[in-house]
């Protein structure tokens, strides 16, 4: 049975054009009662700020079986960091975040992650990075530095899983398991009148919701399992 990984950023408003936090406050609610009526139990990626702000939700998160992950403390781009800054950035969020979980996978935000940083994530306890994207120029040509830390790019970008179901599709069918999917909970929540690039505009709020649920239906009628990172076997 193919694996799926269904995984959800959790970070304020769009980075880093806006800062507000209605995906978090409205959108993740619903994100999670998706995957509860469908029994799907997915990876979320979650800010340190996103944990000091709105501790109940995380303890909601974990209290439903879904995996913790970390997405760096406030979403700053590691490449833009200095070794001490990544470092901080790193020790703090995954201390916020293991205080309501084990927290041992990670996705940098903008899925940015100079290799240079990839033992940090090792000294740091971390086992897996989601950091990379199969659709990203840098996974192929970027050399991938030798660590134990298991590397789990994105199939996707999250804008595919709004475009219309007759290229969504055909986009999802050539995809090699593991497939990894993400969203973030700003799109959950209409940003069409928003001051951001078209791509992360375009079908929020409800309709993405719904392109959510269809995305589930789908992988779930070609018998795809829905796992968490975390137990996602290690191919041969
Ligand atoms: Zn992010």
């Amino acid at each position: 049975m193919p694996d799926l990984c269904l995984t959800v950023d959790l970070e304020p408003d769009c980075p880093p054009y806006l800062s507000g936090w209605t995906g978090v406050e409205l959108g993740m609610p619903e994100v999670l009662d998706l995957f509860a009526r469908n029994d799907v139990l997915a990876t979320v990626f979650a800010t340190g700020e996103s944990a000091e702000r709105y501790p109940d939700l995380i303890r909601r998160i974990v209290d439903a079986g879904h995996e913790l992950g970390c997405h760096g403390h406030s979403h700053r781009s590691f490449s833009e960091l200095g070794p001490d800054e990544a470092e901080r950035d790193i020790t703090r969020s995954a201390e916020l975040l293991r205080g309501f979980a084990p927290v041992t996978s990670f996705r940098a935000p903008y899925l940015d992650f100079p290799e240079r940083y990839v033992p940090l994530l090792e000294a740091h306890g971390f086992t897996i990075d989601a950091s990379r994207g199969r659709y990203k120029p840098a996974h192929w040509f970027r050399k991938q530095a030798v660590s134990p830390v298991r590397r789990i790019p994105a199939s996707t970008t999250s804008s595919v899983l709004r475009t219309p179901p007759a290229l969504r599709d055909l986009l999802f069918r050539l995809m090699r398991p593991p497939v990894v999917l993400f969203v973030h909970p700003w799109e959950f929540v209409d940003q069409s009148g928003a001051p951001i690039p078209w791509d992360c505009r375009f079908g929020t709020g409800s309709p993405a919701l719904a392109s959510l649920s269809s995305t589930i239906a789908f992988f779930a009628r070609r018998g795809h399992r829905f796992v968490r990172m975390t137990d996602l076997p290690v191919a041969d």
